[in-house]
């Protein structure tokens, strides 16, 4: 099948312009041999590459591209599928965008076409060529620095209070759970600390909770809370702020639940101000309404919502009409190298900028890379979640490891 894919990347600071011609000479013997064509372009910074051929070629190909020592920060683009490849002549055609004016490039372009029809600019590869070409996106490049720039160091000062005692009086209680900090890196604070529920053996909570029969399930859901506020209570966390995971079916199942939360909460010596209550987007879709209701009252007493997992889901945006959440945080998968993915960075832009707009804090989850950190940053996140910083430790606070340059 004849494939596209597109990137963007950033020349290395060490290899000089001039190296660029000889490079592309090498890569047009290479291309050659697998049977790939495209365009380049160079701005004197960036690199904009289009690779067009059988899909394991292209993929072998943009594999060792990937690799190169000599570009980074490589974003791509697109990755589609053609009926024919638009720029069918051998090898790849080299355009020094400092040396042609943007019309002419464009022009230029257009004419190295081999497709049956004439190309235009309406096609989706290409108008990411012009939008280079013209220079539109930008204030979207974010050059981070290299893994390596940062040391993640552990304050294990959190180290915390009488854990194995807390770990021994909690072995028999049927419901036990690891808490896991949310932190602002740059200011060296924690936001507030996630309580989840350990399950025995691998399974996740939710398979754990779905071995009850129905009934039984929102019960065992609402209950454990209890275990939560408890294990907070002993580790001492004061004001802190502390987040825990609800089905919100529980609310609507379980009689009285606000009022079980209300007074476990007050028994532990907590606030309903200092919790949140995080509910996951595919879980609210049934029976909306009355999940509405119970999501009311959660909110007329105090606590806190946020929407987990979030963009994981079916509900999606309407959400945020309909239950003003005060959190939103980001599912892991839309984390996971975002730094490397222009179709993640177009979503997370999009929510971030949409939970600006509704003064939503926007808190991104799972993550595991300095550089997944770096770029959610420099986009305009300030709270995160994820074994780089803390990964979760049951019955206990975890030390954080903080990010100093290194
Ligand atoms: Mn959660």
């Amino acid at each position: 099948m004849l494939s596209t894919i597109i990137y963007r990347s950033h020349l290395a600071d060490d290899v000089p312009v001039k190296a660029l011609e000889h490079m592309v000479v090498k890569a047009n013997n290479n291309n050659e041999l697998y049977d790939v064509t495209g365009i380049l372009l160079f701005n004197g910074t960036h690199f904009f590459q289009l690779l067009e051929g059988p899909e394991e070629a292209v993929l072998a190909i943009y594999e060792g591209i990937c690799g190169d020592q000599r570009h980074h920060n490589l974003v791509e683009l697109l990755r589609d599928y053609a009926p024919a490849r638009r720029f069918g002549n051998t090898g790849m055609e080299l355009f020094d965008l400092r040396e042609y004016d943007k019309e002419s490039v464009l022009q230029a372009v257009l004419d190295k076409g081999t497709s049956k029809y004439q190309l235009t600019y309406n096609d989706r590869a290409l108008q990411f060529l012009r939008t280079f070409v013209e220079a539109r996106e930008k204030e979207n490049y974010f050059e981070i620095p290299p893994a390596n720039y940062w040391d993640f160091v552990s304050d294990d000062a959190a180290d915390n209070v009488c854990a194995e005692e807390i770990a021994i009086a909690a072995a028999d209680e049927p419901y036990r759970f690891a808490m896991q900090p949310i932190l602002d890196p740059f200011s060296c604070q924690t936001d507030s600390l996630e309580a989840i529920l350990h399950s025995p053996g691998d399974d996740s909570p939710l398979e754990h909770l779905s071995q009850l029969s129905r009934d039984k399930i929102y019960q065992a859901d609402l209950h454990s809370k209890k275990f939560a506020f408890a294990l907070a209570s002993k580790l001492g966390i004061q004001g802190q702020r502390l987040s825990i995971n609800l089905l919100p079916m529980s609310l609507v199942m379980v009689p009285n639940a606000v009022n079980f939360l209300l007074s476990e909460i007050e028994a532990n010596g907590l606030v309903p101000e200092q919790i949140v209550v995080e509910v996951t987007e595919h879980e609210v879709i049934s029976r909306i309404e009355d999940v509405e209701a119970a999501i009311k009252q959660l909110k007329a007493a105090g606590i806190s919502l946020a929407i987990d997992n979030f963009g994981a889901g079916y509900a999606g945006l309407a959400l945020l009409v309909q239950f003003q959440p005060d959190r939103v945080k980001i599912d892991h998968k839309l984390i996971r190298d975002v730094h490397k993915s222009g179709s993640k960075q177009a979503i997370v832009q999009a929510i971030i900028k949409c939970c600006s707009s509704l003064e939503i804090t926007v808190i991104a989850t799972g993550v595991e890379k300095a550089q997944e950190w770096m770029w959610l940053e420099a986009a305009g996140i300030y709270n995160f979640q994820g074994d780089l910083f803390a990964a979760p430790k049951l019955n206990g606070i975890p030390a954080v490891a903080w990010p100093e340059k290194s």
